[in-house]
């Protein structure tokens, strides 16, 4: 793992980005000409689904390449437990220098997102002293200024690299500073979701791109720019992720750029983001040694379709009290109730509903009704056992840091 040829690694958080509104998949609303034009140099998943529509339980998928039932990681105040590597750890064990920039510290040190970093800018965040609890990363040129000078710093050894942007994130408060050019030009709809869209192509995609081309390093970098999750969009109500597990919020982003290998490719199957950390280990050929991670190397899809077996994605959203499994055409969500008897949390299903999904394609899910218990309670039954015994693993984070999240929670709206 040692010379210049190592390929250097640089993650792309556009949190909350929805892919149906980019122009890339075809919508017209917005102006990200950096996106497209990296999307006609790489590989674009038209189908690809997050583990949960929150920033932290999806980080953790995405970091660990696991479902949310094995690392653990299932609300705002569990920690990432410590059996489950993160891609920022294997990649600094084979020799890379590592960088994060997340933008909240629901993805921080206090949940372990900081493991195997050798330099995570969580204390450069800036504190809301109105919310108490809340770090926001609203400060990006500060960032960006950091990053170019680590670069300049580091350039030698080979680069793994997080950028979190949260600035396409909603706020209740519609806080989040936009130039009033955007505002005029994309409008105010859903909290300027598409002026927001448009501007983080130009703040944060193009300028992380501007600096690795100026550090001389962009010809051996490898982009993969994706979204934690989706967007709730519905007419005249606050943009939302957090009520349900339908498509608007599991459909992500989710594109790889190798200026060694252009192409103009669109691949239709479905992927998950579980599938990110096998992708990119496989990429560069660091071996899989250990078999706890559940996503699958995306490489195979890089020349041919159809590559990749496993045709189905797992995804929860456990406060609401939701999973989901869903294939290219099918979606089960299955609703659970939990209970503690005698300090162990018990987990029963109450209800599953059946809807039709399309693909690549976007829609809405189309409800194709209850499934009687008695047809589908014993297929689902290793999966709750599995989720009950990840709950009930001793992962949470202490109480004194519990009221501080909740704060932090509140000023995201998701409570
Ligand atoms: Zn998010």
């Amino acid at each position: 793992m040692k010379g210049k040829k190592t390929k250097n690694i640089v993650l792309i958080t556009l949190d909350c980005v929805r892919p149906d509104h980019l122009g890339c998949f075809g919508y017209a609303g917005v102006d990200t000409p950096t996106i497209n034009h990296l999307a006609e140099k790489g590989i674009l998943f038209e189908q690809a689904i997050c583990s949960a529509p929150n920033t932290w339980v999806s980080h953790a998928s995405i970091f660990t390449g696991c479902n949310p039932l094995k690392h653990g990681l299932h609300t705002p105040y569990d920690k990432l437990g410590e059996d489950t590597p993160t891609i920022a750890e294997i990649l600094s064990q084979n020799g890379y220098y590592t960088l994060g920039f997340p933008a909240h510290n629901l993805v921080g040190k206090v949940a372990n997102f900081h493991r195997g970093f050798d330099v995570f800018y969580e204390d450069s965040l800036k504190f809301d002293s109105k919310i108490e609890g809340m770090k926001w990363c609203s400060d990006w040129t500060k960032v960006l200024t950091i990053a170019d000078e680590q670069i300049k710093r580091n350039k030698h050894k080979p680069l793994f690299i997080w950028f979190h942007y949260i600035n396409t994130h909603h706020l209740p408060n519609n806080s989040i500073l936009l130039p009033d050019s955007y505002k005029h030009r994309f409008g105010s709809k859903w909290q300027y979701y598409d002026a927001k869209i448009s501007y983080a192509d130009k703040s944060c995609v193009k300028n992380i791109v501007d600096i690795l081309e100026k550090n001389q390093i962009r010809e051996n970098t490898v982009l993969v720019i994706f979204s934690d999750h989706g967007e709730e969009l519905e007419k005249g109500s606050c943009p939302k992720h957090d009520n349900s597990l339908f498509e608007d919020v599991l459909r992500i982003l989710l594109l790889i750029v190798d200026p060694a290998n252009q192409t103009n490719r669109k691949v239709s199957d479905l992927v998950r983001s579980i599938d990110i950390l096998p992708t990119i280990l496989d990429m560069l050929h660091i071996p899989q040694t250990n078999t706890y991670i559940d996503g699958e190397s995306l490489v195979p899809l890089f020349i041919c379709n159809d590559a990749v077996t496993k045709g189905w994605a797992y995804s929860e959203n456990i406060v609401k009290g939701l999973l989901s499994i869903r294939t290219p055409t099918w979606k089960l969500i299955i609703h659970v109730e939990k209970s503690d008897e005698n300090n162990e949390i018990k987990v029963r299903p109450k209800r599953f509903q059946l809807f039709k999904v399309a693909g690549s394609s976007f829609s809405k899910d189309m409800s194709v009704g209850e499934i009687p218990r008695e047809q589908v309670a014993s297929k689902v039954e290793p999966i709750l056992r599995c989720l009950e015994e990840s709950l009930n693993s001793k992962r949470s984070i202490v109480d004194n840091e519990k009221d501080r999240l909740c704060n932090a929670l509140k000023s995201l709206g998701y409570i």
